[in-house]
């Protein structure tokens, strides 16, 4: 159950929306990792390079693991599915039945803001509106906004007042800002 006050809002910081994930207390997680054996979250910008040195390989070889994903006009790089039979679903390449995720102290953005609870779709919205989407970019604005129409829950674009938020430390990363 989400926690009084709880929101995640497009100008959430990072450190907020990372609690959110990371709170076992709003949700029912049984850390089953369902979602690795059907795809895959993405990279932010600049993340793989840490990724690289965390498994001790080049970039370049790095790059044979890791496929593009286009959203909102903007593309980024998620880690290649194991799609079988032609199927557009599959593993992730750093999936593995036993150790589970073995990237996980350098796992792409989205893995660690997803949560499989009700607040899952905002935290994966909140992922795209500050890493996918331009707001700037009058093609790209209108995608999300098409999005947003036909989506269960709907991101606002602000932090709703709340007197009674927790006193998180917002020094953590912000968003793009975008
Ligand atoms: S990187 Fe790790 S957490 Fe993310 S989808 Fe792949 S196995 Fe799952």
């Amino acid at each position: 159950m989400m926690r009084q006050g709880a929101m995640i809002a497009a100008d959430s910081t990072l450190t907020e929306v990372l609690a959110y994930a990371n709170d076992r207390d709003h949700k029912d997680c049984e850390a089953c990792n369902h979602s690795c054996q059907m795809g895959a979250g993405v990279f932010a910008p600049g993340q793989e390079k840490e990724v690289a040195t965390f498994l001790h390989i080049s970039e370049h070889e790095l790059e044979q693991k890791l496929e593009p994903i286009t959203r909102f006009g903007t593309t980024l790089k998620r880690p290649r599915l194991l799609c079988q039979q032609s199927r557009p679903y599959g593993a992730c390449v750093f999936w593995d039945t036993e150790k589970k995720c073995t990237i996980n102290p350098v796992k792409p953005l989205e893995c660690r803001t997803a949560t499989c609870d009700p607040i899952g779709e905002l935290t994966s919205q909140w992922f795209a509106r500050n890493h996918f989407v331009k707001k700037q970019d009058p093609a790209s604005w209108a995608q999300w906004q098409s999005a947003m129409r036909c989506a269960d829950q709907q991101l606002p674009e602000t932090r709703v007042p709340d007197s009674q938020k927790d006193d998180h430390d917002d020094t953590g990363e912000q968003n793009a800002g975008r």
